[in-house]
């Protein structure tokens, strides 16, 4: 295979939307097709630790989402009655000056707009109403077709599936399967400050208990206070996976806990309730002049609030690879360099549910005691855990 200068990309998320970025900033030509009718993402947070920021910021989007971020003092884990802490780790200046770059929390509206006006600025063409139903390869003139609902067709030298948790391009890859419901669902929600009643510390706090956490942090500078309440279920009845969740639920669900949590509820006019879904680890991420990347490839449990982290950094890591190697050689990179650490850190992910939720009782309870007795006497293996997740650097690599 040829070097290329077309791409096509399937999905305006904020994975599709950095290796767009990523890609035109190398002088190829990009098209990206994304379904929804306007360009916009959910009302919710987003924890966007350094090893994502040190991405955004050789992309050159750091100056525009820094009017718009949150600097969190400590990554907390709080118990859900007492408020003891069972972790407390400065991040702020601290984390910077550790890894390089900022830990941010930023509105996922704000850094998919700044996304989308940089690619725009690097004439990326954005086709809305586009919604991709399948593709093909035409091996003769040595280029992938993707074609929309519509029958449009957009020709390129490869296609990325940046589509999401229910990739159309993964299945006609790998076959239809649908992603495995992880038996967690959660409430999201954004509060305006001026609507509490509770003093909430500036920390990207989890506070933990059996069977459900809280995530709590600011965000915009402080303008709003951002609420993750998960809540383990062992059905999920709705064939939609986010709709409009019952405030009234959510106030119940946590009603005894620590009044940090129950009060902040107490301000929630709405929320939206998902189901946390998952996937095993793919056999390959890319077949002949198709690859994948971000939530089409690896979904995970947010509950190391990675998922966008490691789209960004799949976005970074495949433009960097394709500009490098001629295709052939460039895909089969991409996924050796990106395939143990996203499946590492889903792994992670899927067991911070067992400390979050105190499974085990007794032994679950333990388990954080020893997470506290570590923080304190050796702190350094907490700092490694860390440090592998935070200080990893893809723009070396
Ligand atoms: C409760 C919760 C909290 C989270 N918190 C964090 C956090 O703090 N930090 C973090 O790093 N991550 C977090 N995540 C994970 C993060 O949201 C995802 O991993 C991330 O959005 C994945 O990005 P993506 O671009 O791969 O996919 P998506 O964001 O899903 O984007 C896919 C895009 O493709 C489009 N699309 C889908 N199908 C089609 C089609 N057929 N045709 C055209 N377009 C299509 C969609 O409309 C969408 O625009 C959280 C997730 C949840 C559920």
């Amino acid at each position: 295979m040829d070097q290329l200068s077309h791409v096509v990309i399937a999905g305006a998320g904020i994975g599709g939307l950095c290796a767009a970025l990523a890609l035109a900033r190398q002088g190829i030509q990009v098209v990206v097709c994304e379904q929804a009718a306007t360009l916009s993402e959910v009302g919710a947070g987003l924890q966007v630790s350094p090893n994502a920021l040190k991405v955004l910021q050789h992309l050159g989007v750091e100056a525009e989402l820094r009017p718009f971020a949150f600097v969190p003092e400590h990554a907390a884990i709080r118990d859900y009655k007492t408020g003891e802490y069972y972790l407390k780790s400065p991040l702020g200046a601290v984390a910077e000056s550790r890894y390089g770059a900022p830990y941010w929390h930023l509105h996922r509206a704000d850094l998919h707009r700044v996304l989308v006006e940089a690619c725009l600025q690097a004439d990326v063409s954005l086709v809305l109403n586009a919604e991709v139903v399948r593709y093909y390869e035409d091996p003769e003139h040595q280029q992938v077709s993707l074609l929309l609902e519509d029958g449009r067709e957009f020709r390129a030298d490869l296609l990325i599936g940046a589509d999401g948790i229910r990739s159309k391009i993964r299945e006609q890859m790998l076959g239809q399967e649908r992603p495995t419901f992880m038996g967690q669902v959660a409430w999201r929600g954004v509060i305006p400050v001026s609507d509490l009643t509770v003093d909430v510390k500036p920390d990207a706090c989890v506070w933990v208990g059996p069977g459900r956490h809280f995530v709590s942090y600011y965000l915009r500078g402080g303008d709003y206070v951002n609420f993750v309440a998960v809540e383990e279920r062992s059905d999920w009845l709705s064939e939609s996976w986010r709709e409009e969740g019952n405030v009234d639920e959510l106030k119940r669900a946590f009603a005894d806990w620590h009044p940090e949590v129950s009060e902040l509820i107490q301000s929630a006019r709405s929320t939206f309730l998902w189901a946390l879904n998952g996937r095993e680890a793919l056999p390959t991420w890319h077949q002949g002049r198709v690859v994948l990347l971000g939530d089409a490839c690896h979904p995970m449990l947010p509950f190391m609030a990675q998922g966008a982290a490691m789209a960004i950094e799949d976005g970074y890591v495949l433009a960097k690879c394709l500009f490098r190697h001629r295709l052939n050689d460039a895909l089969p990179q991409y996924e050796r360099l990106r395939k143990p650490r996203a499946t590492a850190i889903q792994q992670m992910s899927k067991a911070n549910a067992g400390l979050y939720h105190m499974h085990g009782g007794v032994l679950g309870k333990m388990k954080l005691k020893a997470l506290q007795a570590a923080g304190r006497f050796v702190p350094t293996v907490i700092q490694s855990k860390l440090d592998a997740v935070y200080g990893y650097d893809v723009i070396k690599d």
